[in-house]
């Protein structure tokens, strides 16, 4: 592991790797981009090139083999240490529960500072801990890195935090990842260095799976960078699985709403569909395929072929797209619209496919 394992944005990484070798890195960096174009990897990894025990020769970089590297790699997961900082808060007191807000630490020196439930946003508290550690000098690296991880902060936290911004020590460095660096405080924008990510290209995305989605078949890959919209994050952890069970399930209810099958196909999987939060979850995928689908349509019906992300079942949407209008195909939309809202008002229901399928019908 090192900077040669982040994907894309190349030319935002060189300079970073530049700054660093001149020791002219900024105490203050806000990382923007859209979601999954890497900001926080990328976070932990200058994080761990700054403090790594046995950097590798030429352009700063890290080992990923060291105690420090190490610990610090741990941090990389984030929804998996999140989800862990919030049970152990769980498992508190209520007293305690209260005056306890959500940080993540690996290493004496790097600390993460995710937005804290339940409004997901930076709270005051949170910022004071880091001026209380701040100008510490750090105890195990040469770097005290504090990562924020959303833009959005209380308005006390940010008045806070531009408190630090405004004489930072010489051996620390605070990150602030932002989708939109627009939230942050004009002047604390104004006291930091904006290093911007750009999604990436759908064949830098596919280069991408091709190393670390090497069972996926070209094919698979090509739809899942579709779908991915540039952002590399979401394009490694896709489900693929599951995205393929349920496009087959939407399938189904567009074909039997258009006539083109028989209506006992919708109901063998209509049972496979409970209450409860699994259910939750495949019909959330479902809705996803279905208005993903309806798009391809009517991208066909449009003549704009070349926009249908469902790449691998083209020669299917073009018979569908036979049976199917244009002003079919915007009534279904709204009609799926009101379902889903009503499914969202009564969350416990167990839901049938048929209300879909009634929905989308061919009058
Ligand atoms: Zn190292």
């Amino acid at each position: 592991m090192a900077f040669s394992g982040f994907h894309g944005n190349e030319d935002v990484v060189n300079r970073i790797r530049e700054m660093l070798a001149r020791y002219r890195f900024p105490h203050a960096v806000i990382l923007s981009g859209p979601a999954g174009s890497g900001k926080y990897t990328l976070a932990t990894m200058i994080a761990r090139a700054m403090n790594c025990l046995f950097p590798p020769e030429g352009l700063p970089d890290f080992c990923g083999k060291c105690s420090n590297c190490v610990r610090i790699g741990e941090l990389e997961d984030l929804d998996a240490r999140c989800a862990e900082a919030n049970e152990a808060r769980e498992g508190l007191k209520e007293a305690d529960k209260k005056e306890t807000r959500l940080f993540i630490q690996a290493h004496p020196d790097v600390l993460v500072i995710p937005p804290d439930p339940p409004q997901m946003m930076i709270k005051v508290d949170q910022v004071r801990r880091v001026i209380e550690s701040i100008y510490f000098r750090p105890a195990e690296g040469r770097e005290r890195v504090f990562i924020f991880t959303d833009s959005a902060f209380m308005k006390e936290a940010a008045n806070s935090l531009l408190k630090v911004l405004e004489e930072p020590p010489e051996f620390a460095t605070i990150f602030l990842l932002a989708e939109n660096p627009g939230e942050l405080l004009p002047t604390i924008r104004s006291r930091s260095m904006v290093l911007a990510l750009h999604s990436l290209s759908l064949p830098e995305i596919e280069q991408y799976l091709a190393r670390h989605r090497p069972e996926w078949k070209p094919q698979q890959r090509a739809l899942v960078a579709r779908l991915s919209e540039g952002a590399v994050g979401r394009a490694r952890t896709f489900d693929l699985e599951a995205y393929s069970a349920a496009r087959e399930h939407a399938l189904t209810v567009l074909r039997t709403a258009l006539r083109t099958n028989e209506h006992t196909d919708l109901f063998k999987i209509t049972e496979t569909y409970r209450a409860g939060a699994e259910g939750r979850e495949k019909i959330e995928w479902l809705l996803r395929c279905l208005y993903s689908l309806l798009q391809d349509l009517l991208f066909l019906e449009s003549k704009s072929a070349d926009l249908v992300r469902n790449t691998d079942l083209r020669a299917e949407l073009e018979r569908l797209s036979q049976a199917a209008d244009f002003e079919w195909l915007t009534l279904a939309a709204e009609r799926l619209g009101e379902v889903e809202r009503g499914l969202r008002r009564n969350l416990l229901r167990s839901l049938s496919l048929d209300a879909f399928e009634a929905a989308l019908e061919k009058g």
